[in-house]
């Protein structure tokens, strides 16, 4: 069976790590001051790279992805603020959409997080690989998953007032730095993709202090997923084909 070239990106080192010991690297490319690591994965092609943090990094690292390694589906892994009383340190989050929040030409009367003369408001995650998440998700009892809004912004959220905005205003369960610019991109080469984020903190005035105690954690919960993840994304067509 050929399989779909599938992107990892994650944001930071702590993310990456448990995903290379399981990774069957086959080289490492270098672009941009990113390392690009290409081999398989749970037995599926793969390319993985740390993107850096912030909506730039993640733009110019996933546009090198889908036009230079020619990846056809892309998957954003990494931790995140969870927003909302039931979401806790641990618990994982699949997105169904994303918004970049700190996006506002309100004065323009449009809404908060629309990107003007854009043909959509929110980046929908592609049905197959949501399905796949969700599928993998089931599998794990250990801890909660939620599927809905993750919204991303150049800022690290750490105020309960903060979070509870983000959390009414975009009825979002999770905030963090690259998704929403991951999903942008791959929204204009139409290439499918899911963001899966673990909750390392709650984005209040104690969120630096969790983000250090649970990323460990969180990372560690967010990979089980991917690796029984990664099979069930099989039937997802190739978009270059
Ligand atoms: N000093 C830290 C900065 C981390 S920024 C360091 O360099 O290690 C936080 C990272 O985790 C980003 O990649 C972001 O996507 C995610 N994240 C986790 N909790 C977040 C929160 N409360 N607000 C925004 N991003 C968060």
């Amino acid at each position: 069976m050929n399989y779909p070239l599938t992107g990892i990106i994650v944001a930071m080192q702590e993310e990456l790590e448990v995903i290379l010991q399981s990774l069957d690297k086959e080289k490492t490319v270098d672009r941009a001051g990113m390392q690009f690591h290409v081999g398989h994965y749970a037995g599926r092609p793969v390319v993985a790279v740390i993107c850096g943090i912030g909506k730039v990094n993640a733009a110019l690292c996933t546009q090198i992805m889908i036009s230079e390694f020619k990846t056809e589906q892309i998957i954003n892994l990494g931790v995140a603020g969870g927003l909302g009383a039931d979401i806790k340190p641990g618990d994982i989050v699949i997105s169904d959409s994303l918004v970049q929040h700190d996006m506002d030409v309100s004065v323009f009367d449009l809404p908060k997080g629309q990107i003007p003369r854009l043909d959509v408001f929110d980046f929908k995650a592609d049905p197959k690989m949501l399905q796949a998440a969700i599928s993998a998700s089931e599998q794990i009892t250990e801890h909660n998953h939620f599927v809905g809004r993750i919204v991303t912004g150049d800022q690290f959220v750490a105020s309960p007032e903060g979070a509870k905005a983000l959390h009414e205003d975009f009825n979002a369960l999770a905030c963090e730095m690259e998704g929403a610019s991951i999903a942008h991109v791959c929204h204009v080469n139409h290439i499918p993709f899911v963001c899966i984020r673990s909750i390392s903190d709650n984005a209040n005035s104690g969120a630096h202090m969790d983000f250090a105690q649970f990323t460990p954690i969180a990372v560690a919960n967010a990979s089980v997923l991917l690796q029984n993840m990664i099979p069930l994304c099989d039937a997802t067509p190739p978009a270059h084909a």
